[in-house]
């Protein structure tokens, strides 16, 4: 009986756990058995595994094959192993030089002509490996040439791409020291995308308290809800926060590139891109928090180190929208399937929009509401407590006049108001290491001591609007920001009291017209 062994990697949410391939070959009658794949998976990996061989010249052994894909409690999709497994039954008879083989881990789908195709999240498989200290350096990693790509920025990981079968024989050939073959060079990485464009701020027209949130929530982090009737430019808010939050640093950049990588959705050109994410309220569970039977991940991922934009927030299920609260809290999301659970990322800003009742209308300047005041009520209600506490700044995204949008000035350019976050940003980190946002009670207590009027001015809004300890540290998280965006050591009145406008309750702006 002869062996041969071939390493690779599975992916189970963001961890790459190293997938040992095992060839036996053995005498007696023909056959080829694959062990540790789903069964459904298995036949057709036998198929293309067999095709390509035979179509690269190779000879299939006829004889008993079994391969071994442990440790058989991953789950595996069978694409990634085709490669390692060809490689295997040619090294385990002897086709090719087994010694190089220990030297590197692959991964790659074969086409039945023995063409390499991409495999799923490649760039998230090089991180991962990156930050495992078990592989440090010890090897070099063989992909198809469209995942090599993505995998080699990563920049941490020898990176080597193939277009087929034939050119990793060669390569192993050469490192086993035959002089004619053709050894594969180290892959350089493609160019990281240039500085990413976002839409302009200056396309908004109007609703300076709204873009003066805006500024606000992304200087500090926080989460931001806009009320206000349909057409008043909520969305194109929204869109335009990317644009002027702080440049991604490049632990950032990698991070959101290896979410997109496992959902089969990074391209070159979005490295360092913040993302906005904007679910339809009509979007499962799965869909929004991340699931599957090869759990992936879900749009809170996908937006991670970005923004989520949830539009009509009240229509949106509220199971799901109860699910949000943990990520909101640790950045982070931990799926359960089975007997396994798997853990994404999910460090995103989350700005949500809603109409302030059902109709749309209720306070607007020319149209009529024609909802009853028990049904508005009712409609609000259907944000739970617990969610709304979580956002920090609540602002009304009012109709406007057409007057009023005749002579509203054309809105500030977004690289005007990013230095200023860029600032304010600054300021926070250099005082505490994160963003205002991120501060716990005990931090805020330490950091935003109010005194005098200020302490006054605070306590008298919060039993007038009957806060919880937890609202008094939102509010102070805020007037913290406002005050980082005017340069300002301390809280002042002018900071407390403007955060104090953003944490009014959904009821209190509604019945204060
Ligand atoms: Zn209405």
């Amino acid at each position: 009986m002869t062996l041969a062994v071939v390493r690779s990697r599975g992916l189970a949410g963001m961890v790459a756990p190293e997938v040992t391939v095992e060839v036996h070959l053995a005498n007696g009658l023909p056959s080829f058995t694959l062990v540790g794949l789903p069964d459904t998976e298995v036949k057709e990996a036998r198929e293309r595994v067999r095709a390509a061989l035979q179509n690269c010249r190779f000879e299939f052994p006829s004889r008993r094959i079994t391969v071994n894909l442990a440790p058989a409690e991953l789950p595996k999709e069978s694409g990634r192993f085709d490669l390692p497994i060809a490689l295997g039954i040619l090294a385990a008879s002897g086709q090719i030089d087994a010694r190089a083989l220990g030297r590197y881990e692959f991964a790659g789908e074969l086409s039945l002509s023995g063409e390499l195709r991409p495999v799923r999240g490649a760039l998230a498989m090089a991180y991962a490996v990156s930050r495992s200290e078990a592989s440090a350096g010890r090897r070099g990693f063989v992909l198809p040439t469209h995942s090599a790509d993505e995998a080699a920025l990563v920049g941490e990981v020898p990176i080597f791409a193939v277009r087929d079968l034939l050119q990793v024989v060669a390569h192993l050939a050469a490192e086993a020291g035959e002089e004619r073959a053709q050894r594969l060079a180290q892959h350089r990485p493609s160019e990281r995308g240039a500085v990413p464009h976002y839409a302009d701020l200056a396309d908004v027209k109007g609703q300076p308290a709204a873009r003066r949130a805006l500024e606000i929530a992304a200087a500090g982090g926080h989460n931001l809800l806009m009320v206000g009737p349909p057409g008043t430019g909520k969305s194109m808010l929204a869109q335009r926060l990317p644009g002027i939050l702080p440049p991604m640093t490049d632990d950032e950049a990698l991070e959101s590139a290896a979410v997109l990588s496992l959902a089969g959705q990074f391209a070159p050109e979005r490295w360092g891109r913040r993302a906005f994410r904007a679910p339809h309220h009509s979007a499962s569970g799965a869909a929004l928090v991340g699931g599957g039977s090869v759990p992936r991940p879900g749009e809170i991922s996908l937006a991670h180190r970005g923004v989520l934009f949830l539009d009509e927030l009240p229509e949106f299920d509220r199971h799901v929208l109860d699910v949000l609260r943990e990520p909101l809290e640790s950045g982070r999301i931990t799926i359960s399937r089975a007997a396994r659970q798997v853990d994404f990322p999910a460090c995103f800003q989350l700005v949500a929009a809603m109409n302030p009742c059902p109709c749309g209308y209720f306070g607007h300047r020319s149209h009529a509401c024609s909802c009853t005041p028990a049904l508005i009520a009712r409609y609000q209600e259907r944000i739970s407590g617990p969610l709304l506490d979580r956002i920090d700044l609540r602002v009304e995204v009012p109709s406007l006049g057409e007057r009023d949008l005749l002579d509203s000035p054309g809105g500030e350019h977004s690289a005007l108001v990013a230095q200023r976050v860029l600032l304010g940003n600054e300021r926070a980190r250099v005082r505490q290491g994160c963003t205002n946002a991120m501060l716990t009670g005990a931090d805020v207590d330490r950091l935003c001591r109010p005194a005098g009027a200020v302490r006054q001015l605070l306590h008298s809004a919060g039993s007038r609007l009957g806060w919880s300890a937890r609202a008094y540290h939102r509010v102070l998280r805020v007037a913290r920001t406002i005050a980082d965006l005017g340069g300002a050591d301390e809280l002042s009145a002018t900071h407390v009291a403007e955060a104090i406008q953003y944490r009014r309750s959904l009821r209190d702006s509604s019945t204060a017209r």
